[in-house]
Parts: structure tokens; sequence; C-alpha cells
């Protein structure tokens, strides 16, 4: 179930926010430095879009073929139209080619990381010079100096497990955990990307089975709530676990960061990895506040406990609950997340009403954050 799903192989979506109808300046654009003599992605420019790592080798291979293809055939990459897709006759060619070698990859591991690969160099390619960097926002909504950035509890660290789907797309919770806490206490992990799940999987091999959770909505599956998981299920004691002087005792949190049916497939391919290293599955912890840990936001039905950041707020809340926790600030923690979340809501508003289009109800569906 890992090969991905069919219907996103037919053009690589941005990052633009579906609820915007496009402005005229929107609506085609070529991609930027397209006229030769850029790096094809440097280090630098890799990492300012929010994570440490370095460039993906498979991205970096994409961009530099899309770039000879441009040559090759001389028709311009361009990025435009509703959803942000790659447009005219680069596509034409572009399809056929990223198909074909599709195609001929041997088996599901390939093809996984040949797709994400594809998304992110496409949405990197789309969104040079077009979005802030840090914010994911085009440039005129840029929001970052309305951020306050707040220092995570050092003995914790959340990885956002993103789905390339979700890359640069302005509506997107999650990065809002690195701009708050910082890229190394919010890690980006992106699904499929060999670069970053090593990585991820380097610091959880490190910390040990017993130290790394997945934050899972999902009811179905076996769950503790973060009062079992710390209270009754530790062992070794929670102030054991806690009492972390020597640097190596960080507990892990991996938050989902896709939609309902693509966190499905990422929470499989963790748990795949869990049983390969671990001979058994990666602990699951749910929330049990939900909703009212959020009351600070205003209603917005779509944030919900499977909006990324939200879930985040409601972790942080949930611990700061605990008595041996109490003292180490979870709940301004939290409340950093949730201004954040205001922030990003009130900048994709002002953007939405200044363009002043209508939305259609698909595009509003479409436009939820999550
Ligand atoms: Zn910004």
């Amino acid at each position: 179930m890992e090969s991905p799903p069919r219907t996103t192989l037919g053009g690589c979506t941005l990052s633009r926010s579906s609820s915007l109808s496009p402005s005229s300046s929107e609506v085609e654009r070529e991609s930027a430095g397209s006229s030769g003599g850029d790096p094809v992605v440097s280090l630098q420019e890799w990492q300012a879009w929010g994570t440490a790592s370095p460039v993906p080798a498979m991205v970096a291979e994409i961009v530099e073929d899309m770039k000879s293809l441009e040559r090759d055939i001389d028709a311009q990459m361009s990025f435009g139209g509703l959803g942000g897709k790659l447009q005219g006759d680069f596509k034409v060619y572009e399809d056929k080619k990223h198909r074909a070698k599709y195609q001929a990859l041997g088996d599901s591991e390939q093809k996984l990381q040949f797709f994400s690969a594809r998304q992110i160099a496409c949405r990197l390619l789309g969104s040079r010079d077009y979005l802030c960097q840090k914010c994911w926002l085009p440039l005129e909504d840029c929001m970052c100096s309305k951020l306050m950035p707040c220092s995570l509890w050092h003995g914790i660290r959340f990885w956002l497990y993103m789905h390339p789907k979700d890359f640069l797309r302005q509506n997107n919770t999650g990065k809002l955990l690195w701009q708050v806490f910082g890229v190394h206490a919010a890690a980006l992990c992106l699904y499929g990307i060999p670069e970053h799940e090593q990585i991820m999987w380097k610091a959880f091999k490190l910390a040990g089975k017993d130290k790394v959770w997945c934050l899972y909505p999902n009811k179905n599956a076996p769950t503790k709530s973060v009062h079992d998981t710390f209270s009754q299920d530790s062992s070794p004691g929670l102030e054991c676990k806690l009492n972390m002087t020597n640097g190596d005792n960080t507990l892990h949190f991996v938050l989902l960061d896709g939609t309902w049916n693509n966190s499905a497939a990422m929470f499989r391919r963790l748990k795949d990895r869990a049983n390969e290293i671990w001979g058994e599955d990666l602990r699951c912890i749910s929330l049990a506040t939900g909703a009212s840990a959020m009351h600070k936001l205003r209603p917005q039905p779509s944030w919900d406990r499977t909006c990324t950041a939200a879930a985040a707020v409601g972790l942080l809340s949930e611990l700061q609950l605990l008595p041996e926790l109490s003292s180490f600030g979870f709940d301004k923690q939290a409340e950093a997340v949730e201004d954040a979340l205001v922030v990003l809501l009130d900048a994709l508003t002002a953007r939405r009403l200044r363009m002043g289009r209508s939305i259609s109800r698909r595009e509003r569906h479409k436009s939820d954050i999550c």
C-alpha cells in the first residue's frame, strides 16, 4: 500500500491555496531562474524552506532533468491555473517523460521515492521567488513579522512527517511548529525522501523505542492517552524518563502532516520501519482533550485534531496537566502555537478578502486547513 495514489501522478500541484482564485500575476508563472545560470538547488535555498537536511539527491536530479528538458525542447517551464500545476507545452513533454520513468522503476519503494522527489522538485521550482521561504505564503502576504518564536522545552522534539503534497502548501499548519520552535526542536521529515527519513530514524534508534511516539488521531488504532502513557505505563517511571540532564533522553513525537488518506499510508510506513528495527509497532499516543484545548481559536470547523499544529497544541496542553511536568512551561509553548495558528488564519483570510473573488463550495472545502 505504499505506492502513491494514481491521481497524484497527473501533475505537480503547487503550494498555492486552492481557496484563492488566481490573480493575473498568478495565472501563469514561469519558473524562476529558468533562463539558466543558477545552481540547480543550492543547500542554502533548500534549507531556507524549513529543513536542516542536505539537498535530497533525487530532488536535485529531477530539477536538473527538468531544466535540461526545458533546454532540449525549447519550451519554458511554467506553472499556473487553479491548483498551480505545471502547464503548457513543457507539461506535455514532462508528463510523458516522468510517466515512462515511473513505469520503468522496479519496485514500490523506488516508485514512492521518485513520486515524492518529483512532487518536491515541482513545488520547489514553482514556488521560487513566489512564496516566502519561511511562512510559505506569497511574498506579498508574508506573515513572518507577526510570529512570536518560543523555546520548546529541551526534553522533547517534534517530527513533522509531511506528505510531499503538503510541502510548501500555504495553508499547511505543520510549518508553524518550526517557525515557532525552530527547525531542530520541530524537524521536517518528508515522506519518501530517504535523506529525511534516515535522519529521523537515526534519532529514533538513538532514543530507543520507549521514547518515540506517533500522535495518531485514528481511534481504531491501539493508542494510549497522554495521561496513561506517562502516568501508568512508565515502568522506568516518568521522573526517570524525563530526568534528562545527559542530553540523550529526548522524547520524540511524530506528527503526521497530510490528508487523512495520506496519513494512513504514512503511518503504515512508520509502523513497518519500527517493526524492522525494533520488532514491534511504533507506540501511538492519542489526545483526550480534543477541541477543548483549542478554546482560543475562533470557530473553524476544519481546525480539529487532524490539524497538525492544533494536535501539537493538544499534546502540549495535556502534558502540562501532568503534575510532574507542570513546571516545563508547556502551557506557554501551546499558547505560542495557538497564536501562530491565529496569525496564519488571519493572513489567509486577509489574502482571500483582498483577492475579492467568490469562493466556490468545492474550493472552500479544499481550502480547509489541516
Ligand atoms: Zn514569511
